[in-house]
């Protein structure tokens, strides 16, 4: 669990997002992907937009919106969650988007209190044919190569599992025969947080059959371990096989979820590069070329 102020270094200022637009969505499904005996919830969430489909494209986000009064004399609440499904939508239809939500709670500095984060419970807690209110969506999107021979690393951990299912999804069902490599390495506390890697929801594991595609999974030692000491192994035992591919012109690389991700990785990579200046520079030319991209928080 994240402290107030490890909370706040990611929080989303509501003004630097239009939201003159908003939207009525309603939840269509709402299905928790994580057992119950687990403290940890995450939802698996469709939304059925009224009138027009969205029209995005994999890694743009969409803004939901919990309109006022709130604490600290917000009028709006607004938090930032990824589309899940490809640009074609859930079903087909641009109508029917998902997103995968984890309930989030924080502890109070002074008072040691568990408070529960406003968006997260609120979505977490909707049901069935509530309505809520979208906006977006917005960008910080993931370009996907043209070339199909184009190699592709995605690594991430948690809710940054969102964005590769709808990356995945257009590249085996969308654009098809898929040449050049897909990997991806992802971080969870226990087999049960694999998201859409797990057995009630295995959506991701019907495209193991496919030729190109590998996922690897870093899962902590023991469950109350956190994230980073499992990725960070996984990431450094796959060191040499990740530089390789990403020296090659045509890999590009995707970085997803918290913060401690892209730290893992910038890690294993820092110690391939010998130091950290030699990597830093190394990134910085990924990032110009568009063969880097990360969406954070
Ligand atoms: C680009 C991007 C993509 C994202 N994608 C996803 C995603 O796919 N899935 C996902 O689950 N999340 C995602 N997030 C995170 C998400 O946007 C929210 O930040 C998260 O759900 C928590 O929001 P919340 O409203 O539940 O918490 P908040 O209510 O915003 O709480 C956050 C902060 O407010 C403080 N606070 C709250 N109430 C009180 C109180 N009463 N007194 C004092 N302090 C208080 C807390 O300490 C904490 O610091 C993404 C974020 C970004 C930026």
């Amino acid at each position: 669990m994240l402290t107030k102020q490890e909370r706040n270094q990611g929080l989303t200022d509501v003004r630097e997002y239009d939201i003159s637009q908003p939207r009525k969505a309603r939840i269509k499904e709402s299905t928790r992907m994580t057992p119950l005996q687990l403290d940890v919830e995450v939802r698996h969430i469709l939304l059925e937009l009224d009138g027009d489909g969205l029209d995005f494209v994999e890694g743009q986000t969409i803004g939901v919106l919990l309109p006022g009064p709130h604490e600290f004399g917000n009028d709006h609440h607004l938090r930032l969650y990824s589309i899940a499904s490809s640009r074609r939508g859930e079903t087909g239809s641009k109508s029917v988007i998902s997103i995968c939500v984890r309930r989030c709670f924080y502890i109070d500095d002074v008072s040691g209190e568990r408070i529960p984060g406003i968006a997260s419970n609120f979505l977490c807690d909707a049901l069935v044919g509530d309505t809520i209110l979208i906006t977006g969506p917005y960008s910080q999107h993931f370009i996907i190569p043209e070339d199909d021979t184009s190699n592709i690393i995605m690594i991430g951990a948690g809710t940054g599992i969102a964005p590769f299912r709808a990356f995945v999804k257009h590249i085996y069902v969308v654009r098809r025969g898929w040449k050049g490599d897909l990997r991806l390495y992802y971080g969870a506390r226990t087999g049960l947080e694999m998201l859409y890697m797990n057995i009630i929801n295995n959506d991701l594991g019907q495209y193991y059959d496919e030729r190109t595609f590998k996922a690897f999974r870093a899962i902590s030692p023991r469950p109350h371990f956190d994230l980073p000491p499992a990725l960070d192994g996984l990431l450094n035992e796959h060191a040499e096989e990740l530089w390789a591919l990403i020296d090659k012109p045509n890999t590009y690389v995707y970085l997803a979820g918290p913060v401690q991700a892209v730290n893992a990785f910038d890690k294993a990579m820092t110690a391939k590069a010998g130091s950290d200046a030699a990597w830093m520079e190394k990134r910085l030319n990924l990032l110009q070329r568009n063969r880097l991209f990360e969406l954070i928080y």
